[in-house]
């Protein structure tokens, strides 16, 4: 090869495994590489390019830019941020509702944990999601009370109604407390009543699991 270096004009090169770069065997300047320089073009403009999409609300689009990106570079940070941006459609998707959506932020969140790259807005999000959570909760729980209490009714009644030796209404009264409680209990009441108790979360953590 003909190459001369640009800062000494020495003509023979080596490999340095550290730096992982041609570099000149008398001064160590490194070799310009045109495929890396092109390389690098190419992440600029479609970063560029998914940042506009995002702008734009064009959410798809701006995961489906960004995912060569990340095989390329997995460890930028940024990447993860914007696809998590994407998937909650910039953090205003609390509920989640679609799993691939979910899936894929759960996998950028995951990636930021990781790399430390946990932001303030990540934290505010996992708290919105966290509070979410809990009011429906809180529904469940309303609903389950109220099935325990129907119950409760109905059986106090069909004892009434037995020792009036009224049977008929007697018996649907009790076909009502079984249906009752098992209304109640197909809720999951200790599963609700557990994650109720449990302690505040580290908003940290995935809400996405
Ligand atoms: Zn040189």
């Amino acid at each position: 090869m003909d190459r001369v270096c640009s800062r000494c004009g020495c003509s023979s090169f080596h490999y340095n495994r550290s730096r992982m770069r041609m570099e000149c065997d008398s001064c160590g300047t490194p070799v310009q590489d045109p495929q890396q320089d092109q390389q690098l073009m190419q992440y600029d403009r479609t970063y560029s390019q998914a940042m506009s999409h995002l702008t734009a609300g064009n959410w798809e689009q701006t995961i489906v830019l960004l995912r060569p990106l990340m095989s390329w570079y997995p460890t930028e940070k940024r990447l993860y941020v914007a696809v998590l941006r994407a998937a909650t459609q910039d953090f205003r998707d609390i509920d989640m509702g679609n799993a691939a959506n979910r899936a894929t932020a759960s996998e950028a969140w995951d990636k930021l944990i990781r790399l430390n790259g946990v932001t303030s807005e990540m934290l505010r999000y996992g708290r919105q999601r966290y509070e979410k959570h809990r009011e429906e909760l809180g529904k469940q729980r309303t609903k389950i009370l109220a099935w325990i209490f129907a119950a409760a009714s109905c059986s106090i009644l069909a004892g009434i109604l037995f020792g009036t030796e009224c049977y008929f209404p007697a018996v649907l009264c009790t076909g009502g407390l079984a249906g009752c409680l098992y209304k109640a209990f197909s809720s999951h009441p200790v599963k609700v009543v557990k994650q109720l108790m449990s302690a505040v979360p580290n908003y940290q953590q995935n809400p996405f699991v």
